[in-house]
């Protein structure tokens, strides 16, 4: 160790990687070597005299070690808000917004007119409302920490109503039972999984009940012989026992997604209208802003969700409140929300548009595979994703290239392929289907990149 540390170029890769990571690499590559000569391989070719592939091999380890571990990367899987690529894509009005309040001090509670300490959530709220008609709204880390706020608050160790066909769980992290037994409220389950009845929440009722929930079953869709209640009678079977109704909207729009050709998605105003009481629902979904959760409903409710502790633990931060302000902001131009709204221009990219990108890319695409694979242009289907409108899909292209192997090694070719693109300096995710690699390319706005990169392919990738 102290003979590699003592070497002429240490001192410049110090300069350059900083010390702790030099230290770290050295020793790494000294407990390879070492492990290579105890297995038996001779010692001068383990360790060849000269100091330059010293130098050459601690340099390309430093290199690896200093690319950032959270990096930009394509999504051409075909689902636009993609949970584990970071779902909604935010305009540049947000990322403005942000890197003012990241590189400034900010009224982030602090009220300019009278000097007094403010709510954070004023920076928002009264767009919320605007484009709600709730009267409060409040905002926390995400739609899970808005659900678990909101049944704490309203509902801390009594009953909490809720059919039996909403009991979701959203990843592996997110089920409605979990959900209920940390805010420490007791679920009561009501109808079955496929028929819910008014008389069955009715029947429910008794002392200790504190809420009725309704949760938007976000990513599944229950079919054939089916049966729930509306919001409007839900709403008012809870006021005349005086408890509130929560609707978990999951993504919840904040317009009416027709207008733009998209299917049907409920919006966190037709909720309010039917009476709900309170309302959550994600910022990164559908909405197109920043990971944050957003609970809108009535003052009164509002306020005691503000007083709950949790709050504090789950409130966000001024980069969040930064970006999701500049992106309700969009939402006072319904008329050019197509054009400005990043995850909105993606989702209603028409397939013609889509084909025409997939067309562009095919020369340079079959150049790079240089025959180890056939490229062609397919129709394909795109997903909204993150629970999002599960049943519909929306028409898209996609390049789907099939490894030229056939039969045996086939499956391993196409797996050395999706990892070449991975590899890329910008990572391209995509999606293997019917034996082959599929780039949907809806989401694909910087095609020029893309190509430029291609290049950089091994070859026999394929
Ligand atoms: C997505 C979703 C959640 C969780 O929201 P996050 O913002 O991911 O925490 C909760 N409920 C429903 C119905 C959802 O669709």
């Amino acid at each position: 160790m102290d003979r590699v540390s003592a070497l002429s170029f240490v001192p410049a890769l110090i300069d350059a990687f900083g010390r702790s990571t030099v230290n770290e690499v050295i020793r790494a590559l000294l407990s390879e070597k070492r492990q290579a000569i105890l297995d038996g391989a001779a010692v001068d070719a383990v360790w060849p005299s000269g100091e330059r592939w010293i130098e050459a091999d601690l340099r390309q380890r430093l290199e690896i070690a200093a690319v950032p571990r959270l990096r930009r990367v394509f999504n051409l899987t075909g689902t636009v808000l993609h949970t584990n690529l970071g779902r909604a894509l935010m305009p540049e009005e947000a990322v403005q917004a942000v890197a003012n309040a990241m590189r400034s001090a900010v009224n982030l509670e602090f009220d300019l007119e009278t000097g007094a300490r403010g709510d954070r959530d004023a920076h928002v709220e009264d767009l919320l409302c605007e484009m709600s008609g709730a009267q409060a709204a409040t905002v926390v880390n995400n739609n899970a920490a808005a659900v678990l706020l909101a049944l704490n608050t309203m509902a801390a160790r009594k009953e909490v109503i809720v059919s039996r066909g909403e009991l979701i769980e959203i990843g592996g992290a997110f089920r409605m039972p979990d959900i209920m037994t940390q805010a420490t409220v007791k679920l009561i389950e009501v109808g079955t999984t496929n028929r819910t009845h008014l008389r069955d929440y009715e029947q429910a009722i008794g002392a200790r009940a504190a809420l009725i929930a309704k949760v938007h079953t976000s990513n599944y869709a229950i079919q054939g012989f089916t049966a729930q209640v509306a919001e409007a009678e839900l709403a008012q079977l809870a006021h005349r026992h005086s408890i509130p109704l929560l609707v978990d909207l999951g993504s919840g729009a904040l317009v009416d997604l027709t207008q733009y050709g998209l299917p049907k998605e409920a919006t966190a105003r037709e909720s309010i209208d039917a009476g709900a009481d309170l309302v959550t629902f994600s910022a990164d979904k559908l909405l197109g802003g920043p990971q944050a959760g957003i609970i809108a409903g009535r003052v009164d409710l509002i306020a005691r969700i503000r007083k709950n502790p949790l709050k504090r633990a789950l409130r966000v931060d001024k980069i969040t409140l930064a970006a999701l302000a500049a992106v309700l902001q969009l939402y006072r131009h319904p008329e050019r929300l197509r054009a400005r709204l990043t995850t909105l221009r993606l989702l209603t990219r028409p397939r013609s548009e889509i084909e025409a990108i997939g067309r562009s890319l095919l020369p340079a695409m079959e150049r790079a595979l240089a025959g180890g694979a056939t490229v062609a242009l397919r129709e394909c289907q795109s997903q909204i994703g993150s629970g999002s409108l599960p049943v519909d899909l929306l028409p898209s292209a996609a390049v789907a290239i099939t490894p030229a192997i056939k039969g045996r090694g086939s499956g391993t070719a196409l797996k050395a392929l999706e990892r070449a693109f991975r590899m890329l300096p910008v990572p391209v995710v995509g999606r293997v289907s019917d034996g082959a690699l599929w780039f949907d390319l809806r989401c694909l706005e910087d095609a020029d990149e893309f190509v430029a990169q291609l290049a950089r392919l091994p070859g026999g990738t394929s």
